[in-house]
């Protein structure tokens, strides 16, 4: 057996089998699809919620120290001003005057052609895996181009933000290839507005949230006077956020409405945040990895200090090797108190906890992971997607595509296949075993087609086990079937006790 998913074409095949087997479709697909929106099938669905539900269970549900909340999506707009999103939740803006087009700046490169020592021109490219290298090849295209002699210099790549007021003029777009139509970046804020009410006017103006992690703010109190918590406690919330971004790309990973887990961490101002940091960091990574993500795939990358928020005392991001390069999954930041003092501050309400120790009230300090239920959608898909040669019942080699999910998180657990449709006996037996499995766990009944078409039909989706009611199970003594398993498509046989103790073993 050969694996084979080469890496470039992985997201195509990944976006093909999505929408073939109905994991993911765009958004209003019928009217041409909408930028940044997406719907979830069946299996897709089923694989989000049990992402949710595996995170509830862990982080909520099998913890003393964690409650759960569940938030209004708008809020009063003062939330919003008061945690600094109405003026600061913004992303530099680039507009193309030509092309209409618009760039995030920070992610719209470009450099000056210089030989030997003059400039020539200006290139530029979009962030890709090696902004550097395309704008090196464009650089030296400039240079045949304009049939300039002399040694070009390695480019010096730079972002929009950091471009010269008047080196914007001399910057092509990308969308035209020509200088001049580039505007200076602006600031664009993210947060989807709407009206609440009858009135539309400047009073009415809501946002949807940005965030889930607001509601455990305003929230705290209501929390701390009704839920018999005690510090260092957590409030967990999972939810709907919308970002209008300037730039929706690569599929489900950065779309304007997605979901969010996140936790609030609350701890004594004078605990020891970076100990309860690192915990959490530690604590992200193993859930990652008991959701199936390899090891291997994941990496941590620290905020450098300068480029922090004046109250951050630290953010690390848990990195994810997505095809498109290594990326943003989860992002855990100490925040300190700023919120919780914001919250009070614009409010007038204490947002304070009495010491007892001590006998003084007090701010409490947070430690927050926040994850994109979508990301890790996108990561378990894309860690998972294998498309194997392997042997038929002949000896002939085909083609397997298989979806290695995660028993805890795959939509389907168990495939009940009786061997032929028209066997009464075995069509009995399998139907029996399906509603009885059905109580507990997902499961799927297949009886169209050869028995090794119904099996890469569940590879495909994922499906960690197969069962199929053959003859033995009911002509022989002791009621087994073959389980088949996806992963090295052992087979052998099981009792019904067997596969239910097997299931409860795997899927919690
Ligand atoms: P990025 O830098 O990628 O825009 P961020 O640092 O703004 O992300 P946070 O505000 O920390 O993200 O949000 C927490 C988590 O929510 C992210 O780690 C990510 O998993 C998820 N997330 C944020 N924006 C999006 C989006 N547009 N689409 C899907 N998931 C998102």
């Amino acid at each position: 057996m050969s694996t084979s998913a080469p890496s470039a074409n992985l997201m195509e095949a990944i976006v093909s089998l999505a929408k073939r087997r109905g994991f993911i479709f765009p958004s209003s697909e019928i009217y041409g699809g909408f930028n940044g929106f997406f719907d979830y099938g069946p299996l897709g669905a089923e694989l989000k919620k049990n992402i949710r539900d595996c995170w509830w269970a862990d982080m909520v549900r099998r913890r003393d120290d964690i409650v759960g909340l569940e938030s209004s999506i708008i809020m009063h707009p003062k939330v919003w001003e008061a945690s600094g999103h109405v003026a600061g939740f913004t992303d530099p803006l680039v507009d193309c005057k030509v092309s209409k087009q618009r760039y995030r700046a920070d992610q719209l490169f470009f450099a000056a052609v210089v030989v030997d020592g003059k400039t020539a021109g200006y290139v530029s490219a979009l962030e890709s895996e090696d902004t550097v290298g395309e704008l090196q090849a464009a650089a030296e295209s400039l240079k045949r181009k304009k049939a300039i002699q002399g040694t070009l210099v390695p480019v010096l790549a730079k972002d929009m933000t950091e471009a010269q007021p008047d080196e914007i003029a001399l910057i092509p777009s990308p969308a035209t290839g020509e200088p001049g139509s580039l505007t200076p970046p602006r600031s664009f804020n993210m947060m989807f507005q709407t009206n609440v009410g009858a009135m539309t006017d400047a009073s009415s103006v809501a946002y949807l949230r940005p965030e889930t992690a607001q509601g455990m703010f305003v929230d705290f109190k209501n929390v701390v006077d009704t839920g018999r918590v005690k510090l260092p406690f957590g409030i967990a919330q999972i939810g709907k956020s919308f970002r209008n971004e300037i730039t929706p790309r690569n599929f489900i990973f950065r779309s304007r409405e997605f979901e969010q887990m996140e936790m609030e961490f609350f701890i004594h101002e004078d605990d020891d945040w970076a100990k309860w940091h690192r915990h959490w960091i530690d604590w992200c990574k193993g859930w990652l990895r008991s959701i199936g993500l390899p090891d291997s795939h994941l990496s941590e990358y620290d905020h450098p200090k300068a480029k922090l928020a004046f109250y951050s005392k630290g953010t690390t991001d848990i990195m994810f090797q997505y095809p498109f390069g290594v990326q943003e999954l989860w992002g855990i930041a100490a925040r300190g108190n700023y919120d919780l003092g914001q919250h009070a501050q614009a409010s007038g309400k204490p947002q304070e906890i009495f010491d007892e120790a001590t006998k003084k009230k007090f701010v409490p300090h947070v430690i927050e992971p926040a994850v994109g239920v979508d990301r890790i959608l996108l990561a378990v898909l894309c860690a998972g997607y294998a498309e194997e040669d392997v042997k038929d019942e002949k000896g002939n080699v085909e083609k397997r595509t298989v979806l290695r999910l995660s028993p805890r998180i795959a939509p389907v657990k168990v495939a009940v296949l009786p061997l032929l449709k028209n066997k009464e006996a075995l069509v009995g037996r399998s139907r029996a075993l399906y509603q009885k499995l059905q109580r507990r766990h997902a499961v799927f009944y297949d009886d169209g087609g050869n028995i090794g078409r119904r099996y890469r039909r569940q590879d495909e989706i994922g499906t960690p086990w197969c069962v199929t009611i053959d003859f033995d199970t009911i002509e022989k003594p002791g009621d087994t079937f073959t389980l088949r398993e996806r992963d090295s498509m052992a087979q052998r046989r099981i009792t019904e006790a067997e596969l239910f103790a097997l299931l409860d073993e795997q899927v919690y």
